[in-house]
């Protein structure tokens, strides 16, 4: 396993697993099929409904707190000072922990200032070892940054070989930020799997277009966590640290972006939709 460091020192598992859209009844079994495979790192959210079946996963796997690595994020109807506190309190009983080891905003909507705070505070009570957001432009991540006492660790965005942020690792390293990416494997949208490039480039190397993906996002120094509930794909998106791409296979996936994304965060009518989900 490679680690990235925030710039608070803390060190996160490059590749981790997310359990966004596994419903709670196959949660559990999900998380435990992922921690034989030898992850460590998984990555949820209090709007995913199954913090309590990542929390009994782990508990139930009988490996030490302390080899885990585990993310959740408050939703934008728990934003403010005490609510987002009192949201930490319930994902902490849900993942049956004392620390969250990543907490972040999902989505830049709603009280942020307020809810940021929060974190602020959660952070310095040791509740939380380390704080970020999620689906932040670079202009509103620096509204945060540049007016708070702590800035945000780590930004967690969309990005895949359709919709690559290719300027956004500079922008982060300006802020010592780090940068995670959901929906690496375009929630397997657009025939992704079967991309013909991708797949001519993984033939090179004996590996498939999801490890090639994986590897791709690794190699820019990018955290990931794909989704599977299938074991062998779980496995397989885990055997990438033995290959590397080439530069010029770099460059050659830069020709899949096609400047659309899975969401649009920065569209009003994104915003009006996720306002009126609420937890
Ligand atoms: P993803 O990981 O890009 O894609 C998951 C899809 O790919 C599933 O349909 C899965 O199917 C399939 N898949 C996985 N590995 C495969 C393989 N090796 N070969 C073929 N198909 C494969 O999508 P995601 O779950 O949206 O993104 C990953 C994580 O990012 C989430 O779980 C969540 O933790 C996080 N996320 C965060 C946000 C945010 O707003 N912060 C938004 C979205 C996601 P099977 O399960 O059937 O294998």
């Amino acid at each position: 396993m490679d680690y990235i460091k925030l710039s608070n020192n803390l060190e996160v598992p490059q590749l981790g697993f997310g359990v966004f859209q596994i419903a709670p009844e196959d949660t559990k079994e999900a998380v435990k099929k992922a921690i034989e495979v030898g992850y460590r790192h998984f990555d949820t959210a209090q709007a995913y409904f199954n913090e309590t079946q990542v929390g009994e996963a782990i508990e139930e796997s009988g490996i030490d707190r302390e080899e885990f690595f585990i993310t959740t994020k408050v939703w934008h109807s728990s934003h403010g000072y005490e609510e987002t506190k009192k949201a930490c309190e319930e994902s902490l009983n849900k993942l049956k922990t004392d620390y969250i080891d990543l907490y972040l905003i999902h989505q830049n909507i709603g009280d942020i200032f307020a809810t940021w705070r929060a974190l602020e505070d959660l952070y310095d009570e040791g509740k939380v070892k380390a704080i970020g957001v999620c689906n932040f432009t670079p202009s509103r991540f620096t509204n945060l940054s540049l007016h708070s006492k702590i800035k945000p660790m780590v930004n967690q965005i969309e990005i895949n070989p359709f919709y690559q942020q290719d300027s956004q690792e500079k922008f982060y390293e300006k802020y010592d930020a780090v940068i995670e990416s959901w929906g690496p494997l375009a929630e397997g949208k657009n025939n992704i799997f079967s991309n013909p490039i991708l797949k001519e480039i993984g033939e090179k190397y004996d590996k498939t277009v999801a490890q090639v993906i994986l590897r791709w996002i690794l190699q820019r120094g990018i955290i990931v966590f794909p989704k599977s509930v299938k074991k062998e794909r779980m496995i397989e998106n885990f055997n990438i640290f033995d290959f590397e791409l080439s530069s010029e296979d770099m460059e050659k996936i830069k020709e899949l972006e096609t400047g659309n994304p899975i969401a649009n965060i920065d569209d009003p009518m994104f915003i009006e939709a996720i306002s009126k989900y609420g937890v």
